[in-house]
């Protein structure tokens, strides 16, 4: 096996080749044997296992989505057909003789017990994760102990990558949950033997709770989904607590929009804490794992660095679902290499990226590794409230999001959608709630945010309403909610 110290260093096509070898492993020892949908799915395409030898065969199979792991009324358990499900007849039919002959030598001297007990660690689920998402059903994903091994490898990646040493105390405030993220870093700590403190986040602590926690623990590092974040800064700021012992704050399981690190790094110059290192990072339940931004002095969205041996991502037109040339805009396609239990293969995740893979030498830390662009914007999370037609524009509620987050004279918002005159016939309306910053004036930033998103989006709000910020604060469900409802739906059901 390839260190990942090696890995980081090596030369694109030595990259491309070992993905290629991977990928035919993966696809002719496990996806296709073991896997009741994809084999499904590739004797349908009529394409052979033996056919997929480099990166530019995956392109002779389909995409496939959300849509596929979903419960139909024949099928409630869909996810099942995607679970990696061996049995004996099947590996020694699928197995070459290099993986089958450990088995027999061990079959031969410790008996047929341990040979059991050892494809168990490597298929049989023992934890799993959900996918999250208003509109669809939670899909729930497995993880064999074998993957288990691979998130602690990828929290040990993490930490490399952002360079934070294994001394760091690090307060977890992800919400406690069957999510990944909070998982993730729980086995980045296991993994590197780093303190780390999972507080279970603002609904399990409170905000009160984790700050007193943080300061108790003088964290080196705190981690947490980039709104709940930004609130926690706010409070310490405002009680003039001393967080002047953090030395990075990273930011999971949501886009970072883009003048949000700037605005975190301004509260930790007010608790005492400079020259703080911010990351963003991306991950999705499918993938089980999560990629992060290396560090720079001026905390630059540099892109996350991914892991060659462990996945393969395609960038793909959302329409067509044709590939795109390099460095196009499109949609991430995701393709474990490594993976047992719950697998995806050649999967939609729905997030769009603008300015797609990257793949020469970061400029920062000179990895090698293909990079994803930070331009990132998640769809899982908006699932149906995605695309809205607002005055013959269609326009990304997630761009309203960003663009809300970046502005500096806004503390909290929470977009809502309703229909004119509630009249569930009539065209649809944007009702962006704010709460400003102390002293900041209504008329003036109502203006900036009008401009903004006139310029950006080539639509402005119907209404803006002002809120003082803790009665924001509840609105959004801030420290009540396990997320906070940043988008709300009131348009009457026709
Ligand atoms: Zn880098």
């Amino acid at each position: 096996m390839i260190t990942w110290q090696r890995l980081q260093r090596m030369p694109r096509d030595e990259q491309r080749a070992l993905q290629g070898q991977l990928l035919q492993r993966y696809v002719r020892e496990h996806l296709y044997p073991f896997s009741p949908h994809y084999r499904e799915v590739f004797d349908r395409a009529g394409v052979r296992p033996e056919q997929m030898r480099s990166i530019d065969d995956l392109r002779r199979l389909p995409l496939s989505s959300k849509q596929d792991l979903l419960p139909t009324a024949g099928e409630p358990q869909r996810f099942k057909r995607f679970v990696l499900q061996p049995d004996p007849a099947k590996i020694r039919a699928a197995w070459p003789l290099r993986r089958k002959l450990p088995l027999l030598w061990q079959r031969w001297t410790q008996g047929v017990e341990a040979v059991r007990t050892r494809v168990r660690q490597e298929f049989a689920p023992c934890f799993m994760t959900f996918t999250t998402g208003r509109s669809a059903e939670p899909v729930p994903f497995f993880y064999s102990p074998h993957d288990i091994q691979n998130l602690h490898r990828t929290g040990a990646r993490l930490i490399d990558v952002m360079g934070l040493s294994t001394e760091y105390r690090v307060a977890n405030v992800f919400p406690y949950a069957p999510h990944l993220a909070f998982w993730q870093v729980f086995f980045a700590g296991q993994a590197t033997g780093m303190m780390a403190l999972s507080t279970g986040g603002g609904k399990v602590m409170g905000s009160t709770g984790d700050l007193r926690a943080i300061t108790r623990l003088r964290a080196d590092a705190l981690i947490g989904v980039p709104g709940y974040v930004y609130h926690l800064l706010r409070r310490a700021a405002q009680e003039g607590l001393d967080l002047s012992s953090i030395r990075c704050v990273v930011l999971g399981a949501e886009r970072v929009a883009p003048g949000l690190k700037a605005k975190i790094t301004a509260l930790l110059a007010a608790t005492g804490a400079h020259d703080v290192r911010v990351f963003g990072t991306y991950g999705f339940t499918e993938a089980r794992m999560a990629w992060a931004e290396c560090p720079t002095p001026d905390n630059a969205y540099t892109g996350y660095h991914l892991y060659p041996d462990l996945a393969i991502f395609e960038v793909v037109d959302p329409k067509t679902g044709e590939v795109v040339p390099e460095g196009e805009d499109g949609e991430l396609v995701f393709t474990p290499l490594a993976a047992r239990a719950s697998t995806v293969f050649r999967y939609r995740t729905g997030d769009r990226v603008r300015g797609g893979l990257r793949y020469d030498p970061c400029p920062h830390c000179g990895r090698t590794v293909p990079r994803i662009s930070s331009d990132l914007t998640r769809e899982s999370s908006l699932a149906d409230l995605q695309l809205l037609k607002v005055k013959g524009t269609l326009i990304n509620l997630e761009d309203c999001a960003l663009l809300l987050g970046s502005m500096p004279e806004i503390e909290e918002w929470q977009i809502e959608l309703r229909k004119k005159d509630d009249d569930p016939l009539e065209v649809d309306e944007i009702v962006v709630h704010v709460a400003v910053k102390d002293g900041c004036s209504h008329e003036l930033a109502t203006r900036n945010l009008r401009e903004l998103f006139k310029s950006r989006l080539e639509v402005s709000p119907n209404h803006v309403e002002f809120l003082g910020l803790e009665a924001m604060l509840r609105k959004i469900g801030m420290e009540t909610e396990m997320k906070e409802k940043r988008f709300v739906d009131a348009r009457p059901k026709s």
